[in-house]
């Protein structure tokens, strides 16, 4: 991952099951699916394929938007392949999952940002596979709130908008981002899924660490989150995908990530999840066994 630079011992994993990882895989190539576990070649691909849970990368492999964090080539998206959602759905249903986890491109090209694709998506896996939650991990639809109200009604179990970093380096990290715009993206989703849905509804979002931000920074934001109410926090050590993407500026410790995590948790939200190799989507299905969410 990062070039020709040793990654701290924290970093390396246990050897991964790679017959398991193997079957997995072979089965996800024989779609024409991404998956967002393959693509970015992620470190905890054992342990979510064990657990029954996978991304999904819909609506293409080409995003309207270029992070400096993420290697997701960048131009203009072919259109939306209309068989999407059904297929997905039916790929759940093959692969056996317990959890689904629901990402996309930013499709800016497209009036509602990609958003009835993605309720269509939700509703399709909900209708195929019974007991299967999902979760979504939206764009912030350029602040639409009708959007994120299109997505939230189709019932994902988790409405997942991410945050990235801290407002001071989103010009480097996501430049055509804003924090506030993903601060009300948030808790709208959370006003409309509460009130559709009771507490069986969550909002989550995430950081990645060791991009410059500072601990004052990453408090503000966690005090930013937990007052647009949501639920459940992930922060995880960025990684840089390849050496086109910014560098890593620090390795965060372990141990400082859990004292980050404790404290984050004591600002009320209802399950935070701290560690270097914590991205947004582990653990997925410990959500879905929490208290309330189903
Ligand atoms: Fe896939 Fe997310 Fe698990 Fe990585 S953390 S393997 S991207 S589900
Ligand atoms: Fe990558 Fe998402 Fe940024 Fe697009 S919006 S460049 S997919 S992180």
């Amino acid at each position: 991952l990062e070039g020709h630079v040793r990654l701290p011992a924290w970093i390396v994993r246990e050897r991964m099951n790679l017959g398991e990882l193997h079957a997995m895989k072979k089965d996800l190539r024989a779609s024409d699916l991404h998956t967002v576990c393959e693509e970015a070649r992620c470190p905890n691909r054992t342990h979510c394929f064990n657990h029954g849970t996978a991304t999904f990368l819909l609506m293409g492999d080409t995003c309207t938007r270029a992070c400096g964090f993420c290697s997701i080539r960048s131009g203009k998206p072919a259109p939306l392949d209309p068989r999407e959602p059904e297929e997905t759905a039916l790929r759940v249903q093959a692969l056996g999952l317990r959890f689904a986890v629901l990402t996309s491109v930013n499709r800016d090209d497209l009036p509602d940002g990609g958003a009835a694709h993605l309720a269509r998506t939700i509703r399709a896996i909900r209708a195929h596979n019974p007991g299967v939650g999902v979760e979504v991990l939206t764009p912030d639809f350029m602040g639409n709130l009708e959007a994120v109200a299109e997505v939230v009604a189709a019932g994902p179990a988790v409405f997942n908008h991410n945050t990235e970093t801290v407002p001071s380096l989103y010009p480097e990290v996501r430049p055509a981002g804003r924090f506030e715009r993903s601060l009300a993206v948030l808790a709208k989703a959370k006003e409309l899924g509460t009130a559709l849905f009771g507490p069986a509804f969550a909002t989550k979002s995430g950081l990645m660490l060791g991009l410059g931000e500072t601990e004052a920074e990453l408090m503000a934001v966690f005090e930013a989150l937990a007052g647009a109410g949501v639920d459940i926090l992930t922060l995880g050590q960025y990684l840089r995908p390849t050496r086109h993407q910014l560098p890593v500026k620090a390795y965060v410790h372990p141990d400082a990530f859990a004292e980050l995590g404790r404290k984050a948790k004591a600002l009320g939200f209802r399950a935070v999840y701290a560690g270097p190799l914590v991205r947004s989507s582990f653990n997925a299905h410990e959500v879905s066994e929490m208290e309330g969410i189903s």
